[in-house]
């Protein structure tokens, strides 16, 4: 029998409740969640390995203007975007990732240049974009992120600020990170994450999303994890480290550890979000406690999923 393959992957957890985006929108946001599963699926299928189809997911994702990495990145209070993402091999504990970097089209490559062309495993700001203009990476203007609606969302935040973007715990309504995680046909995981960050971010704010351990993590003895949600809050509670320690070290299932991290420890701090994850045997998790989260999943039996509100499944049977 051959090897067991997953993979799963989100494009931001938030307020998303049914009603709140028009039905071509809805239908929208499926494709685009569907498409970039598949990306990363076929890699798999092929017999590449995680690491590939994490990034190949994580890649559609960042093209996607729905979503907040790469073109639709959020915009800081100066109007420019700065983008963070990480990329972890689950084989070997190699990672890579960058922060407020200015001109990658696809952040996540960056992160894997990083990885495996320098000695390091984050480069942040301007000395990151030094080394990333040598490697063999497209680069756009900075303006190129941007789209109409990050600016709106923008404007409205700084007008506003209390009202219209930030809940009464003070959050994001909408978190648009995207990451995936994937398990290849020779036992290894990996985990892919990219993000815009905040709307409004000042002062070089980073989140969870480059901080391995934090918004991403992959270890074979363990699970891979990328995260969504209020990165201060996902850094303190070191969210996917901490499941994956869980699993390792007290042997809880791959779907008890993310819960009890989501819904316990980092919602009992007021932190907002979700995770997706898979382990080497090839379970899937994806857990939340906001309202909705964009997902895309593959089930034990091969059939693709996507979904956007809790309690939500589309299916596609292949
Ligand atoms: N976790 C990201 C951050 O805090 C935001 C998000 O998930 O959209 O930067």
């Amino acid at each position: 029998m051959s090897r067991p393959i997953a993979i799963a992957l989100h494009g931001g957890a938030g307020v998303l409740t049914p009603g709140m985006l028009s039905v071509e929108d809805e239908n929208a946001i499926h494709a685009a969640l569907l498409n970039a599963l598949q990306a990363g699926l076929v890699i798999l299928e092929a017999g590449g390995t995680s690491l590939d189809a994490a990034q190949a997911s994580v890649v559609e994702l960042e093209e996607c203007p729905w979503f907040n990495a790469g073109k639709g990145a959020v915009f800081t209070h100066l109007g420019d975007h700065e983008l963070d993402a990480a990329i972890m091999n689950g084989a070997n504990l190699e990672a890579g990732a960058v922060a407020g970097i200015h001109h990658v089209r696809n952040p996540i490559r960056a992160a894997r240049a990083v990885m495996e062309h320098s000695e390091h495993v984050l480069l942040a700001g301007v000395g990151a974009d030094r080394f990333l203009e040598q490697q063999d990476l497209e680069l756009v203007a900075n303006d190129w992120y941007s789209t109409p609606l990050r600016r709106r969302q923008l404007e409205a935040q700084q007008q506003q600020p209390e009202v219209v973007s930030l809940e009464p715990g003070g959050i994001e309504k909408k978190f648009g990170t995207v990451g995936a995680v994937a398990l290849d046909r020779y036992g290894h995981v990996a985990a892919a994450t990219s993000t815009g960050g905040i709307t409004n971010k000042r002062y070089g704010r980073v989140g969870d999303s480059p901080l391995i351990g934090a918004g991403t993590w992959a270890d074979d003895r363990s699970a891979a994890i990328s995260a969504t949600g209020h990165g201060e809050f996902f850094i303190r509670a070191v969210v996917a480290h901490n499941i994956a320690s869980r699993i390792r070290l007290l042997q809880t299932d791959l779907n008890t550890a993310c819960e009890q991290v989501v819904q316990g420890e980092l919602k009992d701090l007021g932190g907002n979000g979700g995770v997706v994850a898979v382990s080497p045997s090839g379970e899937t998790a994806l857990s939340f406690n906001t309202p909705g989260m964009y997902r895309a999943w593959r089930d034990a039996d091969g059939v693709l999923h996507t979904a956007i509100y809790a309690g939500d499944d589309r299916r596609y049977e292949r």
